[in-house]
């Protein structure tokens, strides 16, 4: 048992199998007088108390659709009595709104000649009788729609057991009423409306449209509303009721069709005032055979019997159709449900389980950060850029880089060729030799050249940091998602934990400052081999100086064109200044350079350390500090938590029972076979 269900083939397979053996000895529709049973309706009973079983499960509160015959009907039309007809029983009747819940009305043949009914609603079943059953209903409508005249969508279950009736199983809902009556609410047309359209909407009902013959059809409300949820009809079967009462045109009527109705008409006509039963159908039986009209009209779309077998055909075709696909739905949403109850997380119920979760966290939330900082991994996030965090570091360190070359270029691009050298070495002499570059001169300049760039990196760690929170941030409130009761103070760990990070990095930025401003030394030969290359350019530089015929612009590799005329007024430092801005030029390469190189290797080993060690003891200080909550915290579930797991156990138990209820029936239509 229960393998069997999973393979919806198989059941299909069986259930036509069991439909078609079925159809041979179904009943005559002509044989007015016999009983309305048949070993037809012993072959489908088991599939329509299994669909009957999964209605009273509440599968459908799981969006699972089960085969339905849906009956609908202006007030009046004749619902409630066409019902009775079917079940040979007497319903509340007549004038006003009767019909105020829905009606889950099971027929059930039985071989006794004694009927057994019983009513069930709000999870109780109340045992009661054919003499009691109308005053019963009411009853039940008062407590579960009030004593007004309001209405309910909580259902009623009818169910009649009794010789010779057909096993059905229908849903009769309240009339379409367009004006509230005394003591109705306002909107009642609006509320009975979305109770039939949610009966009559799923593609698994069959419309029962109980029309009166004494109306013109295309009038009729419940017409209306069949039509916007079933345009071909292909779903929608008219009983025409008081044919007794306007049988002129009645004929004409069913044949023009101009309400569109897929699966055909069937003229009735019904108990009327205390008729019995019996006493009814062979009136009925009667009016269509002598009539003058009446009698026109066919014999398989006449009579109460006709309706019964129509409908018992129906029923097993539809039930035939969807059931495998009920099965599959029951397998999907039980493997889903127990699939979303296995992420929520366990209920913490001790300080120990708590420390463990907690643990828990962070090491996940670590393994996720180190991939996505440090290594580079980023399948956690396929499609998220912002968090594939190596590349996004990668291209900010290069348009840092080029950032710090732009700016160097444009202020040298400001200045006239050397002259800012020469002002330095006016300034600088002293009663020394000419030709001998002092150090100091070479610290100005330097001290100069870097200040100019001394906000970039200042601006560069503030920006990374953020970027870095934003990635944080999300890797932590993913990882602590099942704890929402520890995401403010997980955030505020990592808020504080960043800007602590990010105030190091600006000391160190201006540490790093300072001391190229110190120091002019590089160990790197790239350093003198560029300067090399600068000076191949001095003597020319000088034969301008010297001779004035000469073209006042030099090309220097490396540098470019410059205009060098203004500095024959210079002669006497121009040669000095000239070697000054080219020691400058090759050396300044190379702190660019060390400002990128080195704030890279500094970034990535602060947020390393970040992800390795300060995040833990972050996350641990905030958590039992004075904001936190300290660890009890996690052993309150959160209610949204809570709620869940009582929704999933809930389906999840309705679904298993509705997945037996499946398998037995399906053992047992496989006995059948045998
Ligand atoms: P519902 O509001 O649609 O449930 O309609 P009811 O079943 O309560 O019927 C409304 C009225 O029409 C009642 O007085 C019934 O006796 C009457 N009625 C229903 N069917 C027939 C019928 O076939 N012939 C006649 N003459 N009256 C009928
Ligand atoms: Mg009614």
């Amino acid at each position: 048992m229960g393998a069997v269900i999973n393979d919806s083939d198989f059941v299909s397979e069986e259930i036509t199998k069991a439909l078609i053996e079925a159809a041979h000895d179904h009943i005559d529709p002509l044989a007015i007088q016999a009983p309305i049973v048949s070993s037809y309706n012993e072959r489908i009973r088991p599939l329509l108390d299994c669909v009957d079983r999964l209605r009273n499960l509440k599968v459908m509160q799981e969006g699972i659709q089960l085969p339905t015959i849906v009956v609908v009907g202006d007030q009046s039309s004749g619902k409630s009595s066409v019902l009775e007809s079917l079940a040979g029983i007497s319903l509340p009747r007549g004038q006003g709104i009767c019909t105020r819940v829905p009606l889950i009305m099971r027929l059930q043949s039985h071989p006794s000649p004694v009927p057994e009914l019983s009513l069930e609603f709000n999870g109780t079943i109340v045992p009661t009788d054919e003499v009691h059953i109308a005053e019963a209903i009411r009853v039940a409508t008062d407590e579960i729609a009030g004593k007004s005249k309001g209405i309910s969508n909580v259902p009623l279950t009818l169910t009649v057991k009794k010789n010779g009736v057909p096993d059905l199983t229908m849903v009769d809902l309240p009339g379409i009423t367009r004006v509230p009556v005394h003591g109705q609410p306002e909107d009642i047309y609006e509320q009975i409306s979305a109770i039939i359209m949610e009966y009559i909407k799923p593609e698994e009902s069959i419309i029962l449209n109980v029309l009166s013959a004494t109306v013109d059809f295309s009038t009729c409300e419940s017409i209306r509303m069949s039509q916007k949820v079933d345009k071909t009809g292909e779903r929608t079967l008219a009983v025409v009721t008081k044919a007794d009462k306007s049988p002129e045109g009645l004929l004409e009527k069913v044949t023009a069709d101009d309400v569109n109705i897929g699966l055909g008409y069937v003229c009735v006509r019904n108990r009327i005032g205390d008729e019995s039963y019996e006493e009814a159908r062979a009136v009925e039986a009667m009016l269509f055979e002598t009539h003058p009209l009446l009698s026109k009209i066919h014999k398989s779309i006449v009579g109460i019997p006709v309706l019964a077998q129509k409908l018992v055909q129906i029923q097993a075709t539809i039930i035939s159709k969807c059931l495998p696909d009920i099965v599959r739905k029951i397998n999907d949403k039980l493997t889903a449900s127990v699939a979303e109850l296995n992420k929520l997380p366990l209920q913490l119920k001790s300080v120990p389980e708590a420390v463990t979760a907690f643990m828990r966290i962070i090491s996940s939330a670590k393994e996720s950060l180190r991939k996505i900082f440090i290594r580079g991994e980023f399948d956690e996030y396929p499609d998220e850029k912002e968090m594939h965090c190596t590349a996004r570091l990668a291209e900010m360190l290069s348009a840092y880089s080029e950032n710090l070359q732009s700016i160097s270029i444009q202020s040298e691009q400001k200045q006239t060729f050397l002259v800012e050298e020469i002002s330095i070495l006016e300034e600088a002499k002293g009663i020394n030799l000419p030709n001998f570059l002092p150090r100091s001169v070479f610290l100005i300049s330097l001290q100069k050249k870097v200040r100019a760039v001394s906000a970039t990196p200042d601006e560069f760690v503030n920006k990374f940091w953020e970027y870095l929170q934003g990635v944080l941030v999300p890797v932590l409130m993913t990882h602590s998602e099942n704890y929402p009761q520890l995401q403010p103070s997980i955030r505020r760990a990592a808020q504080s934990l960043v800007s602590k990070k990010r105030e190091q990095s600006v000391d160190w930025v201006l540490q790093i400052i300072e001391m190229e401003k110190l120091t002019d030394y590089t160990c790197n030969p790239e350093y003198a081999a560029t300067w090399h290359d600068l000076m191949k350019s001095q003597d020319m530089f000088m034969i301008i100086m010297n001779d004035r015929k000469k073209s006042t612009t030099l090309e220097i590799d490396g540098i470019g064109v410059v205009e060098v005329g203004h500095l024959r007024n210079h002669l006497v430092v121009a040669q000095q200044a000239f070697d000054l801005k080219m020691r400058m030029t090759a050396y300044w390469k190379i702190v660019l350079r060390r400002l990128v190189d080195s704030m890279a290797l500094h970034l990535l080993f602060s947020s390393q350390n970040l992800v390795n060690k300060d995040l833990e003891t972050e996350m641990v200080n905030e958590l039992m500090g004075p904001h936190g909550g300290g660890l009890e915290r996690m052993l309150e579930e959160s209610p949204s938590v809570a709620d869940k797991r009582d929704r999933l156990n809930g389906s999840i138990r309705l679904l298993r029972e509705s997945k037996e209820t499946v398998a037995e029936i399906m053992d047992n239509i496989a006995a059948y076979g045998d």
